[in-house]
């Protein structure tokens, strides 16, 4: 029996996939090495904001298209999670619909309209072997904020941390198999051990007033020892401790990916989240004092109801003065359920669409002169695929690449000249 696993969205998701390859593969299937050789397909489901709703249902349609006749078609996931009574009635190609931690292989039909019991936990399932030099490893599941937009904790639930042993053996796992380079990734990095401490209380928690070490530091410093490289995405800004910016930079990965989502403190407040764009700068400014090369990434939400003309310029001002390397944008989308859905004053979508335009404008022309800037050095490559690396200013799958010699072996680190800058992209010649 083969299988075939197709995952949208983030990339925690895409450990998720990973994790239930693992599962598969302990049940005797085997991967398929295309959608029609599968006798199992699964579409593992992002729900983030309505165009990634509608992307998975698309995806969903055209799996059921191109399956073979008699295989069976799996929706898991978070829209799954979400939706699953909705799907089920709209999505007739669908044989079963999974929620977390429900069998993807029962063929009898599953009593969607009530809460199964989860038959495994995916964090801590094993994966099976990576053909990259890299990466991503879940830390955590779940979140304690409660951010005025955001559904995911009605669905994924309070944060849940894996122990440190967990995780220091799945790293070594992956290390035994080629990895190189692990990217941390949970919903809310910087708060990774803080419900192990407290025994969590779906709050959220400002570790800056806990007073103690953060759990996150240790952890990082223990993978260190075990891996070249330990990159950390999605840090809320206000668990960007000066210990955590220490401990960061001690990796030799001077890459913080802040998950900022706008630079006006009365529309962040209104979002229900920490910080301003004048805190973030202090941050920024800082890491930069301690190394003048470390890398920023972040995302933001532009027309979020109530959002005004002056919040925008606030925005503009601070791309200019921050420098980011990468930043996206997306626009607000009213989520069921979350507090945001419930405010007045909607920005309309073509105004949206425009303040986006806007900002990712500047912000083009930011990240193009942040990589022009590289030509010239020497970087350390690791070599992802043939031809293909990235230095400790690039993450996997999410920024730009580094164009290079397609003899050298994959998973090697080499150390380069930037010879040119392509858009996002660089080119680079052995040192
Ligand atoms: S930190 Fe906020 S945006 Fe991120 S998962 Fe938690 S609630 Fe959602």
């Amino acid at each position: 029996m083969r299988y075939w696993i197709e995952t949208l969205g983030c990339p925690k998701n895409h450990v998720d996939s990973e994790k239930l390859a693992g599962l598969l593969v302990s049940q005797g299937y085997d991967p398929a090495a295309s959608v029609d050789a599968a006798d199992l397909v699964v579409a593992n489901t992002c729900a983030f904001i309505e165009p990634a709703r509608e992307e998975s249902i698309e995806t969903v349609l055209d799996l059921a298209d191109r399956r073979r006749a008699g295989a069976r078609l799996v929706v898991t996931g978070c829209m799954a999670e979400r939706y699953a009574d909705e799907l089920v009635d709209a999505l007739p190609e669908v044989d079963l619909v999974a929620r977390f931690g429900e069998s993807l292989t029962a063929t009898t039909p599953v009593a969607l309209r009530r809460r199964s019991v989860p038959a495994f936990d995916l964090l801590n399932l094993p994966r099976p072997a990576t053909d990259r030099p890299w990466a991503y490893l879940k830390v955590a599941e779940g979140c304690d904020r409660r951010c005025g937009f955001c559904a995911i904790p009605s669905f994924r639930g309070d944060q849940r941390s894996r122990s440190t042993s967990d995780i220091v053996a799945e790293a070594r796992d992956l290390v035994r198999g080629g990895v190189r380079e692990i990217v941390l990734v949970a919903q809310d990095l910087a708060s990774w051990g803080m419900d192990r401490r407290r025994g969590g209380r779906g709050e959220a928690v400002e570790v800056l007033d806990e007073g103690g070490a953060q759990p996150l530091t240790s952890l990082v410093s223990a993978l260190r020892r075990e891996v070249d490289r330990v990159r950390l995405l999605y840090l809320y800004p206000s668990g960007l401790t000066p210990a955590l910016i220490d401990t960061i930079l001690q990796t030799g990965v001077p890459y913080f990916d802040l998950s900022l989502q706008h630079a006006s403190r009365p529309l962040l407040r209104a979002m229900k989240r920490w910080g301003s764009g004048e805190r973030f700068l202090e941050r920024i400014d800082a890491i930069r004092r301690a190394e003048p090369e470390a890398t920023f990434r972040s995302s933001f939400i532009v027309g979020y109801p109530g959002e005004t003309e002056d919040d925008q310029r606030e925005l503009l001002a601070f791309l200019e003065a921050a420098q980011l390397d990468w930043a996206g944008f997306f626009t607000f989308s009213p989520e069921d359920g979350t507090y945001a859905a419930t405010l007045d004053a909607p920005v309309p979508s073509e105004l949206a669409l425009e303040r986006l335009r806007e900002a990712s404008e500047v912000q083009d022309a930011i990240t193009a002169r942040r990589r022009d800037r590289l030509v010239g050095t020497t970087q350390r490559l690791l070599v992802d695929a043939p031809g293909v690396g990235r230095s400790v200013h690039e993450c996997p799958e999410i920024d730009g690449v580094i164009v290079v010699d397609p003899s050298l072996a994959v998973g090697s680190l080499v150390d380069v000249v930037i010879t040119a800058s392509r858009g996002t992209d660089l080119e680079a010649a052995v040192a």
